[in-house]
């Protein structure tokens, strides 16, 4: 008979890796007591995880190994804990990919000696404080009043451009200061968004301590550890850090909430929105969701009275709505191979003869979207995913890219299919050729564009929006990421090149997301003293989107949608889920999903649809099929799948991807 060691000598210990269960190890020398970060032998090698208490797992006695070392880092509370397991049950994923989300990487972990700390910093200025309008006011004593009594709830900070949301906030940050307590504020974009930084450290005479995935290994274990010290009073990060270990959080900030980069599609595929409730809920602290066009999910949590709703009034003399004009593309007369319309065209002309900034928005990177052969119709598309190679010309190189998986492939001399020379055609427009055109239209203007990938570095994106506020640009032209809440002081025009772009496909959210991203765009023109405008080129300009918009009517195209999800029984008035099985091999992952759609449980009230290929039915070399799973809103879908999944055996070469609440069909 193996002997067994008293149950008290060891511990369950979540590892920071995809594995299916928690481990059981031998207490050391060290105790090790609950929320305790151990360094534990795996395989042949070290890993490292956090002890969850005493194990009842029955090991014999010489199979079991000992905690390596326990970690001289903080503990992790129990709220943490209990917010990581409800992250992964929510997002089906395993407990220990959430926890490496906690741990924030292997460098927080793997590190030994602590860094020399820093010369101390020059003087800090005063803080400088705005005065409050009576709406911010009230707004303001209403959170500040959840901080000071440490309660749960969930807020609506719903106000447009320039009515001082952020103002309201920033006393809820300053009341949990006044507690000794840490706020966090989540952006999307974190690395770009360099104004609202600095906008914070003036307001508190402090920089905020940042975390994002650009950090160097050194500077996260130092953010990390000030998180976890209690040191770090103000973190602003992406959505990651909404997972890191808060000795005393105080309120939860989430910025522009209605983004969509807060969904995370890889790895644990949750939203950052939806869990930073759960983790106020967990801390028992405040929630502030901050936007001027709130999620549908959102406005409806608003009126079934789970959240409430503070609404900031426009300011007077502050900031001024721009004028929104639809340009009828079917009505005018486009230039040969252009995509600026006369209507835009002459705007921009008066608008730099009055010295003033223009901002010309395309959601397409690169030069062209497509390239095919005049002579024999050959479209290039990547090897590997089913979608255009686009074509890039920045430094002098030609190529074409693929946007999902990177491939690219020196642009060709001949055609590689009917091998004519000089055949090949660009098709369409992106920003780089949108350059091209504006440059040739305005010799004498100067050009920039600001996309994610014609500058690598943030850096070079950081000088191009700073050269855009010193007035050192006349036209810019972007992709959406021009729409991350920069405030561009001289811009007073502002071109949308292709308005209708987003309302196609068949997604569900296009027109919701297409209102807020245009929203956010026209947000972008308008000065203290003058009448901004935006002109919108679209060939539908009846759609509802593009008439709410015009009109600037937020909450007639809010009923619309809400009265399409409810007659379609669609989020949030269903659950949805996808189901997507890849593999490398076509016919083995269709196999795969045959199985799982004859073993569909009948369950009343759900339905799955599928298989059916995936919009990217080829993505990175894998063959991709998906079930889309629909149960009533009270239903817990997560226990659905799960169920589902038990009753067929997967070959493990097939992937299975789970993504609850999916924002986008794709
Ligand atoms: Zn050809
Ligand atoms: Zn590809």
């Amino acid at each position: 008979m193996p002997s067994v060691s008293s149950p008290d000598n060891r511990v369950s210990v979540l590892i920071n890796q995809a594995l299916p269960k928690t481990l059981t190890y031998r207490v050391g020398g060290d105790p090790a007591p609950e929320g305790a970060l151990v360094r534990v032998p795996l395989g042949n090698k070290q890993g490292f995880g956090v002890v969850l208490g005493p194990s009842e797992e029955n090991i014999p006695e010489e199979k079991l190994k000992s905690i390596a070392a326990v970690l001289e880092l903080p503990s992790l509370k129990k709220s943490l804990i209990d917010f990581i397991f409800w992250v992964a049950d929510y997002t089906m994923s395993p407990p220990g990919s959430v926890l490496a989300m906690a741990l924030g990487g292997q460098s927080v972990l793997a590190a030994k000696k602590p860094r020399a700390k820093k010369e101390a910093e020059a003087v800090s200025p005063p803080p400088e404080k705005h005065a409050l309008g009576a709406a911010q006011k009230s707004a303001a004593d209403t959170l500040v009043g959840d901080v000071k009594d440490a309660k749960f709830s969930v807020t609506l900070l719903d106000g447009v451009t320039g009515s001082g949301k952020t103002e309201v906030y920033c006393e809820a940050i300053e009341a949990a200061m006044a507690e000794s307590k840490q706020s966090l504020v989540l952006l999307p974009e974190i690395a770009l968004t360099t104004q609202l930084v600095e906008r914070l450290t003036r307001r508190f005479g402090f920089a905020p301590v940042l975390w994002h995935s650009g950090l160097t290994p050194a500077t996260r274990r130092d953010c990390w550890k000030a998180v976890a010290e209690g040191t770090a009073k103000l973190v602003v990060g992406a959505r990651s850090a909404l997972f890191l270990p808060y000795a005393r959080l105080g309120v939860i900030v989430v910025d522009e909430e209605h983004d969509g980069s807060y969904k995370q599609e890889d790895g644990v595929v949750y939203h950052a929105r939806d869990m930073a409730v759960v983790r106020g809920k967990e801390e028992n602290i405040p929630v502030v969701l901050s936007s001027a066009t709130p999620s549908l999910e959102t406005v409806l949590n608003v009126r079934a009275g789970r959240y409430r709703h503070l609404h900031l009034p426009e300011r007077h003399g502050v900031a001024v709505m721009p004028h929104i004009h639809l340009v009828d593309l079917r009505h005018e007369k486009m230039p040969r191979g252009g995509w600026i319309s006369p209507t835009l065209q002459k705007a921009l002309r008066e608008t730099l003869q009055r010295k003033e900034q223009a901002l010309l928005f395309l959601n397409r990177r690169g030069y062209a979207p497509l390239t095919l052969c005049r002579k024999c119709g050959h479209r290039f598309a990547c090897p590997q995913c089913s979608a255009w190679l686009v074509e890039h010309r920045t430094e002098g190189k030609q190529r074409l890219v693929c946007h999902h998986c990177g491939h690219a492939m020196l642009y060709p001399k001949a055609c590689t299919e009917c091998h004519a020379e000089d055949s090949l055609a660009a098709c369409g427009p992106g920003v780089e050729r949108l350059k091209e055109e504006a440059q040739k239209l305005f010799p004498n203007a100067r050009i920039a564009v600001l996309a994610s990938d014609t500058q690598e570095h943030i850096d070079a994106l950081r000088q191009t929006v700073a050269a855009m506020e010193n007035g050192e640009i006349d036209i810019l032209i972007g992709t959406q990421i021009v729409a991350k809440g920069y405030h561009f002081p001289g811009l007073t025009l502002v071109g949308v090149i292709d308005g209708d772009l987003g309302l196609q496909g068949g997604d569900l959210r296009a027109a919701e997301h297409t209102f807020q991203l245009l929203a956010q765009v026209a947000g972008r023109s308008g000065r203290v003293d003058i009448h901004g405008h935006v002109y919108i080129q679209t060939v539908q300009p009846q759609h509802a989107v593009m008439q709410n918009l015009a009109q600037y009517d937020r909450d007639q195209l809010v009923e619309t949608l809400i009265r399409e999800r409810e007659k379609y029984a669609m989020p949030p008035f269903a659950r949805l889920a996808i189901v997507t099985l890849s593999g490398t091999n076509p016919a083995q992952t269709k196999e795969a999903a045959q199985k799982l759609a004859q073993n569909i449980p009948s369950v009343q009230a759900v339905e799955v649809l599928g298989p059916a290929p995936a919009p990217m039915a080829l993505l990175r070399g894998r063959f991709r099929l998906r079930f889309l799973v629909k149960t009533g809103r009270s239903q817990k879908i997560q226990d659905f799948i799960r169920g589902w999944l038990s009753l067929v055996k997967i070959s493990p070469i097939i992937r299975i991807g789970i993504d609850i609440d999916p924002q986008h069909f794709s």
